[in-house]
């Protein structure tokens, strides 16, 4: 067992382990306000006294498989114990997301499966605004990907500005399936499987699958009907004697049926223009190919992408954003396009 970190900050409400008291103060700040917002969201919550260890890298140290897992953060409710990455992503999503697990109460362990990740990523995301867009489009992307991919087209069109005037504007236009390494999965195994626990073992895209279709649920059904309509089940199943929410009520209240389908459309209908920007963001490589696509194909000479028109769009779903509004893919496009290019290459024929 390794020792416990050394700076300790003790508060109300529990202690911070930290490296130093700077880190430890940081993260206590970040409790004083992300608990009691908590508590006024959610019904059913509480907090005892409980302890965060910073880390390089969340670990127990002991009895690992009863502690659930999401890689920068991990939850003991044996120990009352938070363990947190220092190098998140974005450590107080992280944060929030463990104490979301840390304050449930019990009518919330009627959810089923992976259920309660999906929640803990939504109040996440309710809590840290910053970021937040970020975390949908990861979760809501990773959804689709699990259920068949995510159908992009990208359409290129000179600006008008420079052609000479009258001439008709070639355009090219590319459609785009990005696949995931969890294609396939059945969404229905996300109410079987915990995938939040460390004794459940998944690889890790299909984890983030599990992840991204139960914080799809839950996102529908807290449209619908606030959190309160998601532990309305739960206390609706425990009324009825049951010791867990049944999926069918579940699929009735998020408006999603059992088929792959039907959750991917339903991923791809939940991104907006802020989610389309992280998710192109993430795979910027598809623009740039069409880009290049539209280059060999016209024959046009043009080094500034400023000069295109290029559009992305989903295409089960209404979002639609243009390059122009991500200007830094913008300036790497085009620090590209001024590199010389060997004649004849076929950048992009993998993709028309
Ligand atoms: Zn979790």
């Amino acid at each position: 067992m390794a020792a416990p970190p050394s700076s300790v900050l003790a508060f109300d409400g529990g202690r911070v382990l930290a490296a130093d008291p700077t880190e430890a103060e940081r993260v206590e700040g970040l409790l004083a306000r992300l608990q009691p917002e908590l508590l006024g969201l959610l019904p059913d919550t509480s907090f005892e006294d409980l302890d965060v260890w910073v880390q390089d890298t969340p670990s127990l140290y002991m009895n690992a498989t009863e502690a659930s897992t999401d890689a920068e953060g991990l939850w003991s409710p044996t120990h009352q114990r938070i363990m947190l990455s220092r190098h998140a992503d974005h450590i107080e999503r992280t944060l929030a997301h463990e104490l979301t697990h840390a304050a449930l109460g019990e009518s919330w362990g009627l959810l089923p499966g992976s259920m309660e990740e999906g929640l803990a990523d939504h109040v996440s995301g309710s809590l840290c605004e910053s970021g937040a867009s970020r975390l949908r489009a990861g979760r809501l992307s990773s959804a689709c990907l699990a259920t068949g991919g995510v159908s992009l087209q990208v359409d290129v069109l000179p600006r008008a500005l420079s052609c000479p005037a009258g001439a008709p504007r070639a355009g090219w236009s590319a459609c785009i399936r990005l696949k995931g390494e969890a294609d396939g999965t059945d969404p229905m195994d996300v109410f079987r499987l915990a995938a939040g626990l460390s004794s459940t073992k998944l690889e890790s895209g299909a984890k983030r699958g599990f992840y991204g279709l139960a914080y799809l649920a839950v996102a529908r059904i807290v449209d619908r009907g606030g959190y309160e309509g998601l532990q309305e089940l739960c206390l609706r199943a425990k009324q009825q004697g049951l010791s867990r929410v049944p999926s069918s009520w579940i699929l009735d209240a998020a408006g999603l049926d059992a088929a792959a389908a039907s959750w991917r459309s339903a991923a791809a209908a939940s991104m907006g223009e802020a989610e389309l920007i992280e998710l192109v963001r993430m795979y910027p490589d598809f623009v740039s190919d069409a880009v290049h696509g539209y280059l060999t194909s016209t024959g046009a000479r043009i080094d500034d992408p400023a000069q295109l028109e290029v559009e992305i769009s989903l295409r089960e779903g209404s979002a639609t954003v243009l390059l122009s509004q991500i200007p830094d893919l913008e300036a790497t496009i085009a620090m590209d396009l001024k590199r010389p290019q060997p004649d004849g290459v076929q950048v992009a024929s993998a993709h028309r």
